[in-house]
């Protein structure tokens, strides 16, 4: 079965710049630190998710890829 990303964690240390809001406005937002929008579809976004991922400064965000669709925070 092919893996896809179907969960992000933002780790504690974001300087809220902004940037991953920016790239994946459909799942980040940023209200102080940035967080994940509540019901955001992650593996429709899963590029930009990844590509926010890259660009985040101090590395924070962190991809889950699993082979199934339920993502249990
Ligand atoms: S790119 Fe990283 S540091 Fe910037 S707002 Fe997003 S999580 Fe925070």
């Amino acid at each position: 079965m092919k893996k896809q990303i179907t969960c992000v964690v933002i780790e504690p240390g974001c300087i809220s710049c902004g940037t991953c809001a920016v790239v994946c406005p459909a799942v980040f937002e940023v209200r102080g630190v940035s967080s994940v929008k509540q019901g955001a579809d992650i593996v429709a976004n899963a590029e930009a998710v990844a590509q926010a991922a890259e660009m985040c400064p101090v590395s924070v965000i962190k991809l889950i890829s699993t082979s199934v669709e339920q993502c249990n925070e």
